[in-house]
């Protein structure tokens, strides 16, 4: 026997979940998000399983461009955070890239750049985010500057919402992108997830959407992943591997911070911190065993964690544990430990291995 911690990843899911953001895209083109490995599920599986229906895919590092294209991969691309220095910029034209051009300095190296082909780039503007893009006035110069570029293909417009899953929305950031584009007849990019979901006036050129491909709730607080008719793409799952008979009084795993109040079973899981598991995930936090819900007790240690038995009486060693997916939503966790899904997704760890289902 190996250590029984695993993540499955659906291939059906991921691809379920995309038709659910394509019924709400009326028009809109689709990026898929994959950045970080496809938010921990896995670059290469995610491209594969979203390749005959995602228009393109967007992520970060140019090395994982590459790579998708050596493994044949044809659409189109999409680098979000664009290119880092100039040498970068033939080989985004080398292999059919798009990269997002965010500050002045990015334009003025375009400007230099003596190019193999042509490129397609998205222009940024800073709404309201203030994180990344040009300013109203940078816009238009920079959009000048571009268009008399013969390097550059085309020109599409972006910007990113800061609220999309709040109340503020995006009202508020819509008009500002609309008054600075008013008068540029190109396409443009606008909605993550949560705006592609809330906002119809968000849907219009390509959108880009990301967690809700991998079954999670942009708005959990306001509607779960299921009421969207999303299904998890990754359950975390392991296996009780010991069982513990606790007297009243006793306490429970570093610093003894759980106490048990009266006689208790306490089921171990082999699953911890180090596997990706929030080591920040108080006692309480939801957790399946054998089917049924219950509750983490104490700290969550490197490998291990440990989970209250009342109500499970035939659970024992070897009994199934999920720690996130079917059946416990990452949403549930994530707003147990104070956190959101993305993080828990992305920080599954390499010496989990993966399994890969289809439905
Ligand atoms: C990550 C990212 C997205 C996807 O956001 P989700 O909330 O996961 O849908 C979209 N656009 C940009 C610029 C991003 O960085």
């Amino acid at each position: 026997m190996t250590r029984p911690t695993r993540a499955t990843i659906d291939l059906s899911a991921l691809r379920g979940n995309l038709a659910v953001a394509r019924q709400h895209a009326g028009a809109a083109r689709l990026w898929a998000v994959i950045k970080a490995d496809a938010y921990g599920h896995g670059l290469m599986r995610a491209a594969g399983a979203l390749e005959d229906l995602a228009d393109g895919f967007a992520l970060l590092d140019l090395a994982d461009a590459i790579a998708l294209r050596e493994a044949g991969f044809r659409q189109p691309i999409l680098l979000l955070e664009g290119f880092f220095e100039a040498d970068e910029i033939p080989l985004l034209a080398e292999h059919g890239l798009t990269p997002v051009v965010h500050t002045l300095e990015q334009v003025e190296m375009l400007t230099s750049a003596a190019l193999p082909a042509r490129l397609p780039v998205y222009l940024k503007i800073n709404t309201g985010m203030n994180r990344l893009g040009l300013s109203a006035e940078e816009f238009h110069a920079a959009l000048t500057a571009l268009d008399t570029l013969s390097c550059v293909a085309s020109v599409t417009l972006m910007t990113h919402f800061a609220d999309a899953d709040l109340e503020r929305g995006i009202v508020w950031q819509m008009a500002r992108f609309d008054e600075a584009v008013q008068g540029c007849d190109q396409a443009v990019s606008l909605a993550n997830s949560a705006a592609l979901l809330r906002f119809p006036e968000a849907r219009r050129g390509w959108a880009r959407p990301g967690i809700m491909l991998y079954g999670s709730s942009p708005f959990p607080q306001d509607e779960s992943a299921e009421a969207l008719g999303l299904r998890p793409a990754m359950t975390l799952s392991s296996q009780l591997i010991a069982v513990q008979d606790l007297a009243a009084g006793e306490r429970i795993g570093y610093g003894g911070i759980f106490t048990a109040e009266r006689p208790m079973r306490i089921g171990i899981v082999a699953c911890g911190y180090a596997d990706g598991y929030p080591r920040h995930a108080p006692t309480g936090t939801p957790i399946l065993v054998e089917g049924r819900r219950t509750r983490t007790v104490g700290r969550v240690s490197m490998d291990m964690i440990m989970v209250d038995l009342d109500g499970i009486p035939d659970a024992g060693i070897g009994s199934p544990v999920v720690l996130w997916g079917e059946g416990m939503p990452v949403d549930e966790v994530a707003a147990a430990a104070g956190t959101v899904s993305y993080e828990l997704l992305c920080a599954l760890a390499p010496r989990v291995p993966v399994i890969e289902t289809n439905g």
